[in-house]
C-alpha cells in the first residue's frame, strides 16, 4: 500500500514507492523531491503519462514551510522547531487528502485538536484557558452556522470536517485569534474561487471547493504569528 504524506510518495511496505499512475515501482529518480518533476516534466518515466501537479506544489510547500520556520528560529529550542515542521507536514498533508478525496477524517482532525490543548503552552505560550475557549468558540460558531445552512438549504457548506479542524486551530491560535482565522480562511477560498473562474472563464456558483486547505494556510499563518 502507497499512501503520500507531505508530497513524498510513502510505501507502508518497506520504503518503495510505487507510480500513482501505471502502478509500477518508480525509479531512483522519480524520488527527488521537486527535481524529479522537473527532470521529467511532470511525467512518469515509466508510462509516460502525466502525474499530477499536487505533489510538485506539496514538495514545494514542505520546502516553503520549512523556510517560514527559519524565519522563526530565534528564542526556540530545536525541539519546538522540529515540532513546528511536524505540523507544517502534518496540515500539507491533511490538505492534499482533503483536496484528493474532500474529506478532514476524525483520526487527523481529533488528535490535532487534542495535542492543540495539551502543547499550545509549550510551543507558543497560549494559556491553556485560552486554548480551550478557542476550541469550543472555533466549533461551536461554525458549528451552528454548519448546522442552520444544512437546515435552511437541505445541503452541506461547511463539513463537519471543517467544524473540527477550526475547533482545533482555535485550541492552537487561541480564541483571540479566531475572527482573524476565520476571514482569512473565507477570503481565502473566495479569493481562489474568483481566480479560477477568472482562469478558466467559467463560473459555477453551485461548485464547492474543498476548504481545508484554506484553513490549513491561515491557521499556519496565525500559528507562526503567535510562535514568535
Ligand atoms: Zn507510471
Amino acid at each position: 500500500m502507497t499512501i503520500h504524506f507531505a508530497g513524498k510518495e510513502a510505501s507502508l511496505t518497506l520504503g518503495r514507492s510505487y507510480c500513482d499512475i501505471c502502478l509500477r515501482p518508480s525509479p531512483l529518480i522519480a524520488k527527488i523531491p521537486l527535481f524529479s518533476y522537473i527532470f521529467m516534466r511532470g511525467r512518469c518515466k515509466l508510462c509516460n503519462k502525466l502525474k499530477l501537479p499536487i505533489y510538485f506544489f506539496s514538495e514545494l510547500s514542505s520546502l516553503l514551510l520549512f523556510i517560514t520556520i527559519l524565519c522563526v528560529i530565534e528564542g526556540h529550542s530545536f525541539s519546538q522547531l522540529v515540532f513546528l515542521y511536524a505540523i507544517a507536514l502534518f496540515l500539507i498533508g491533511l490538505s492534499i487528502f482533503d483536496i484528493l478525496t474532500r474529506r478532514l477524517p476524525d483520526i487527523a482532525t481529533l488528535p490535532f485538536l487534542l495535542l492543540g490543548l495539551c502543547l499550545s503552552f509549550w510551543l507558543q505560550n497560549i494559556d491553556f484557558q485560552d486554548s480551550v475557549f478557542g476550541a469550543i468558540g472555533g466549533g461551536l460558531i461554525t458549528g451552528i452556522v454548519a448546522e442552520t445552512y444544512n437546515k435552511m438549504r437541505g445541503k452541506v457548506g461547511i463539513g463537519w470536517g471543517d467544524v473540527k479542524l477550526i475547533s482545533a486551530f482555535g485550541a492552537w491560535i487561541g480564541w483571540q485569534a479566531l475572527p482573524l482565522f476565520l476571514f482569512l480562511s473565507s477570503i481565502s477560498g473566495i479569493l481562489f474561487i474568483f481566480l479560477r473562474s477568472v482562469a478558466i472563464k467559467q463560473f459555477n456558483a453551485k461548485e464547492q471547493i474543498p476548504f481545508g486547505p484554506f484553513l490549513c494556510a491561515s491557521g499556519w499563518f496565525l500559528l507562526l504569528q503567535t510562535f514568535n
